[in-house]
C-alpha cells in the first residue's frame, strides 16, 4: 500500500484511523463495506486449527490488499473537510500526486457534470450537517476520461463527542454507469444513425402537440422517404445500405440544424418535427433543400450511388391536432408526393384521402387499358428554330379514361412504373409509334420515351429490333429518349445496354437534362445524339435576374463540343422563343409551335410532305398561371359566394360567377382548408373578375399553389371575420354567430349559384 509508506502522511495514527473506518463501516454497511461484511459473515462452525486474525497489522494487510486490487478506496478528512487520508487509486484517477491531494478540500475532488450536479450540491450540505451518506454517485474532477464513484462516509467524533472529521470509502462505478447510459441511449436513439428513434419521436411529438394546443402554437411534421433506396440495398448489399443511411442522417442534420428534432422510425424513413413553423413557403423551401441535399451522389466504400427523396408535410392544428392524425396525414402527403413522380414534396390536404383511393383504382384500370384500347399516341413536333421547319415528332402516350377523361402520363407513368406495367405500356407505344411513323411522308424522326425500368431490361434491344422489323421503319428514324434515371446504378450493364442500342443504329436522346443528377461525366461516355433541356430551365429564362439563360448557353456549347443536337422543351411564349434563338439552341418543342396532336392531324398537316409552323402564342411569358375549373368561395361583406376559379397564379386568380363587380372591390378568396387570400378586383368584365392577392401564394410542391399560411379559426374570430358566412367543415371548431339578415350586394350566374 503505497500511501502507507509515505513518511509525511502514513503515520501509524493514519493506519489506526483506517482500521477504525473499517470497523465503523462494518457496522454501518453499504458501499465497499459489503465486501468486508461478507468476509466476516463467513462464520459458522470453525475448523479446529482456526486462528483468528487478531493483530491490527494483519488487518492492515487485508486493507492494503483490498486497496491494491483497485476494487475500492478509502478516505478521511479532518473537521474542516480537508483530506487526511486518500488511497492511491484516487490520486491516479485524478492524475495528481498524493502529496498535493492530502490537505486539499475533499469536496474539490469531484467535478461538475449535468447529471452529477445534484449530488455535488448535496455534499456540502451533508458536510455542514455532519450526517452520514451512502453511495453518493460523484464524478472525478479531472483525470483522463470520465470516472464515476459511489462514495460513502461517516462522521467521526472523539471521546468527548466532538466532531473530528469524516471517514469513508468509495468504489468505481464508471463501467456500470456507462452500461446504464448506453441502455438509456439505446432506448432513446436509433443505433444506426444516432437520430431519435421511433419511440422518442412519438413521445416528443405527443408532448409538443399537447402543450402547443393549449398555447395555440403551430407545429409541422415532415416525413421523408428515400426513393430507390431499396434498389441500392438489394444491388450493393446491406452494409452499403447502412452506410448510406448514416450519410443521409448527417445530411439531414446539416440541413435542419437540430439533431434532436430528427428521427429515423425505421427503414429508409425519416421524420422531422418543426415547432412553431406553419409558413408553407418556408416549409416548402426546407423540403426542397432536403430533397436537393439527399439527391446529391453518395460515395460509399468506393461505390457511387444516387438516391432521391420524397417529402410529406402536415401542419398542426390545421391538418390534425393529435400526433396520430398528424402522422397519418403527413404519410398521406408523402404517398402523394411519391405518386406524383418522386423527388417532390407535398402538403397534406383533404383531397389526398381521395387521391390515395383514386390511385388504387387507376392502377386497376391501367392494367387493362391497353386491351380496352384506351391508350393512344400523340405527337408533338420538334421544330428547327432557324427555319421553323418540323424535323421530327415526339411520341407521347395518352390515356382516355372512360369515366375520368384524359389522364396525364405524368400521373399514370409513375403508377405504371410502380405497378410493373411500364414495360408492357412502353412496348406498346414503341410498336404503335414505329408503325405510324413508317407511314409518314418524308423522313421524319420519331422519338419515343423509354423509362429507366425498361432500360434495365436486358430484352430492350430485342424489343426495339422487333418493333423496327414489324413496322419497316429504318432504325435511323427512331430516337429513344432516356432520362438521367438510367444512370442511377452505374454498372457495366448500363454501358452494355448503350452499346447494344447503338449497334441497332437507332438515335439516343438525353431527356429532361438538368432536372436530375446531371453529371457531365456520363455525357462524355454515353453515346447520345441529342440533349433535351428541361422545361424548368426555359420557364424562368425571361425573368429578370434569371441565370437560366447562362445555363442554357453552357449546355448548348457543351452539346456542340460533344457533337450532340440541343433541343429546348416547353417554349410557350414568343419572348421565350426569341431568347432561346439567341442562345443558339437548334430545336424547339413547345406550345409556341404546336401542342401534341393525334396522328390524323399530323398526316393532314403533312400532306405536302413538309410542315413549316409559324410560331404563335402570348408575346410575353407571364408568371406561371394554371388553368383550372375549381369551385371556390369568395367572401364579401357578410356574404359567401360560390364561384369557379378558372386560373390561378402566385399573384392572382381569375374567377367566374359574380356579376358586375367594380374594380377595386376587396374580396377574401376562400381556397379551402383555411386558405384565405385577401384580394382586390383588378379586372372585371361581365361575370369574370381578375383578382390580385395581397400576399403572393407559394408553391404547393405539386405544380399548383397554396397560401403560405392557413388562417386558424381563432384568429379569424379575433379579426372580426364574418365567420358565419364560411362554409361548414373547416371552421366548425368555433362557435358561429347566427347569420345576419342582409342582402348580398352582387348577383351570381351559373348553376353553382348560392343555394
Ligand atoms: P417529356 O418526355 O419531357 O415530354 C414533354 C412533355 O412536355 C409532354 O407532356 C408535353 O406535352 C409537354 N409539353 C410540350 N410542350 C409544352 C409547353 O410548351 N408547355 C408545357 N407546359 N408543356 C409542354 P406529357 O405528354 O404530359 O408527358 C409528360 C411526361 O410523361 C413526358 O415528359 C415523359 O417523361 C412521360 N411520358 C409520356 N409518354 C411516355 C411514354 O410513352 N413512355 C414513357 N416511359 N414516358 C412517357
Ligand atoms: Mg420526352
Ligand atoms: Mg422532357
Amino acid at each position: 500500500m503505497a500511501a502507507l509508506e509515505r513518511p509525511v502522511t502514513s503515520t501509524m495514527a493514519d493506519k489506526k484511523q483506517n482500521a477504525d473506518v473499517l470497523e465503523n463501516r462494518d457496522s454501518a454497511g453499504g458501499g465497499a463495506s459489503g465486501f468486508f461484511a461478507r468476509m466476516n459473515s463467513r462464520g459458522g462452525a470453525k475448523p479446529k486449527n482456526f486462528v483468528p486474525l487478531a493483530s491490527s497489522k494483519a488487518a492492515l494487510e487485508l486493507l492494503q490488499n483490498f486497496e491494491e486490487s483497485r476494487r475500492g478506496w478509502f478516505w478521511s478528512t479532518d473537521s474542516f473537510g480537508r483530506v487526511t487520508y486518500l488511497s492511491e487509486a484516487v490520486c491516479e484517477a485524478l492524475g495528481q500526486p498524493h502529496s498535493e491531494l492530502i490537505g486539499s478540500i475533499f469536496m474539490d475532488l469531484f467535478g461538475k457534470d449535468e447529471e452529477a450536479e445534484d449530488n455535488q450540491r448535496t455534499l456540502p450540505f451533508i458536510f455542514t450537517k455532519q450526517s452520514k451518506f451512502d453511495d453518493l454517485a460523484l464524478m472525478a474532477a479531472g483525470g483522463e476520461g470520465e470516472i464515476w464513484w459511489a462514495v460513502s462516509g461517516r462522521p467521526f467524533r472523539n471521546a468527548s463527542g466532538e466532531f473530528i472529521g469524516y471517514r469513508g470509502s468509495g468504489v468505481d462505478i464508471t463501467e456500470q454507469r456507462r452500461t446504464v447510459r448506453d441502455t438509456s441511449k439505446l432506448a432513446k436513439y436509433d443505433a444506426l444513425t444516432g437520430l431519435l428513434n421511433r419511440y422518442r419521436m412519438s413521445k416528443l411529438l405527443e408532448t409538443t402537440l399537447s402543450v402547443f394546443q393549449t398555447q395555440k402554437r403551430p407545429c409541422a411534421i415532415m416525413l421523408i422517404d428515400l426513393d430507390r433506396f431499396k434498389q441500392v440495398n438489394d444491388t450493393l448489399g446491406h452494409p452499403v445500405g447502412d452506410a448510406l443511411l448514416k450519410q443521409v442522417a448527417e445530411r439531414l442534420v446539416k440541413v435542419v440544424g437540430d439533431r434532436e428534432k430528427i428521427s429515423r422510425p425505421g427503414g429508409d424513413e425519416f421524420q422531422i418535427i418543426l415547432q412553431d413553423v406553419e409558413d408553407r413557403g418556408a416549409l416548402g423551401e426546407l423540403a426542397e433543400r432536403i430533397i436537393k441535399s439527399l439527391s446529391q451522389p453518395y460515395s460509399v466504400d468506393g461505390a457511387r450511388c444516387i438516391i432521391g427523396a420524397s417529402v410529406g408535410v402536415a401542419v398542426s392544428p390545421f391538418d390534425g391536432v393529435t400526433s396520430e392524425d398528424l402522422i397519418r396525414n403527413a404519410d398521406l402527403a408523402l404517398y402523394a408526393a411519391k405518386a406524383g413522380g418522386r423527388g417532390r414534396f407535398r402538403f397534406y390536404s383533404r383531397e389526398l384521402l381521395q387521391v390515395a383511393e383514386d390511385r388504387r383504382i387507376l392502377e386497376e384500370d391501367l392494367r387493362d387499358a391497353i386491351q380496352k384500347k384506351e391508350l393512344w399516341v400523340a405527337y408533338q413536333p420538334s421544330v428547327d428554330v432557324s427555319t421553323n421547319q418540323v424535323s421530327g415528332f415526339e411520341a407521347l402516350v395518352r390515356w382516355n379514361h372512360p369515366e375520368r377523361g384524359p389522364i396525364s402520363p405524368a400521373v399514370f407513368i409513375p403508377i405504371a412504373e410502380e405497378a410493373n406495367l411500364v414495360g408492357e405500356i412502353g412496348e406498346w407505344v414503341l410498336r404503335e409509334a414505329c408503325m405510324q411513323a413508317a407511314k409518314w411522308p418524308g423522313k421524319m424522326i420519331v422519338a419515343v420515351n423509354v423509362s429507366p425500368i425498361q432500360f434495365a431490361n436486358d430484352l430492350l434491344p430485342k424489343i426495339v429490333e422487333n418493333a423496327l422489323a414489324a413496322s419497316g421503319l429504318p432504325p435511323e428514324r427512331l430516337e429513344l429518349e432516356l432520362t438521367e434515371g438510367v444512370f442511377l446504378q452505374e454498372s457495366s450493364g448500363t454501358d452494355a445496354m448503350f452499346k447494344a442500342l447503338k449497334d441497332l443504329n437507332v438515335r439516343l436522346a438525353l431527356d429532361d437534362f438538368g432536372t436530375g443528377y446531371s453529371s457531365l461525366g456520363y455525357l462524355r461516355t454515353a453515346p447520345f445524339d441529342k440533349i433535351k433541356i428541361d422545361q424548368s430551365f426555359v420557364r424562368g429564362v425571361t425573368e429578370p435576374g434569371s441565370r437560366n439563360g447562362a445555363l442554357i448557353s453552357a449546355i448548348v456549347t457543351l452539346g456542340y463540343a460533344l457533337d450532340m443536337d440541343v433541343t429546348a422543351e416547353g417554349i410557350e411564349s414568343l419572348d421565350q422563343l426569341e431568347m432561346i434563338r439567341g442562345l443558339k439552341v437548334t430545336y424547339v418543342q413547345g406550345y409556341v409551335y404546336s401542342p401534341p396532336i393525334d396522328n390524323d392531324k399530323l398526316l393532314e398537316k403533312f400532306e405536302s410532305g413538309e410542315w413549316v409552323i409559324e410560331p404563335s402564342g402570348p408575346a410575353v411569358h407571364r408568371s406561371d398561371r394554371i388553368s383550372m375549373f375549381r369551385k371556390v368561395g369568395v367572401v364579401h361583406d357578410n356574404h359567401y359566394y360560390r364561384v369557379i376559379m378558372r386560373n390561378l397564379s402566385l399573384s392572382g386568380a381569375l374567377v367566374e360567377g359574380i356579376l358586375n363587380v367594380p374594380t377595386g372591390t376587396r374580396f377574401v378568396l376562400d381556397l379551402g382548408d383555411g386558405q384565405l387570400a385577401v384580394s382586390s378586383v383588378v379586372r372585371s368584365k361581365g361575370h369574370h373578375q381578375g383578382l390580385k392577392f395581397e400576399t403572393p401564394l407559394v408553391s404547393d410542391g405539386n405544380g399548383s399553389f397554396c397560401t403560405s399560411r392557413r388562417v386558424p379559426p381563432y384568429s379569424l374570430a379575433a379579426a372580426g371575420m364574418p365567420l358565419d358566412v364560411l362554409p361548414p367543415g373547416y371552421y366548425d371548431s368555433i362557435n358561429r354567430p347566427p347569420p345576419p339578415k342582409t342582402v348580398p350586394q352582387f348577383s351570381t350566374t351559373g348553376d353553382w349559384k348560392n343555394a
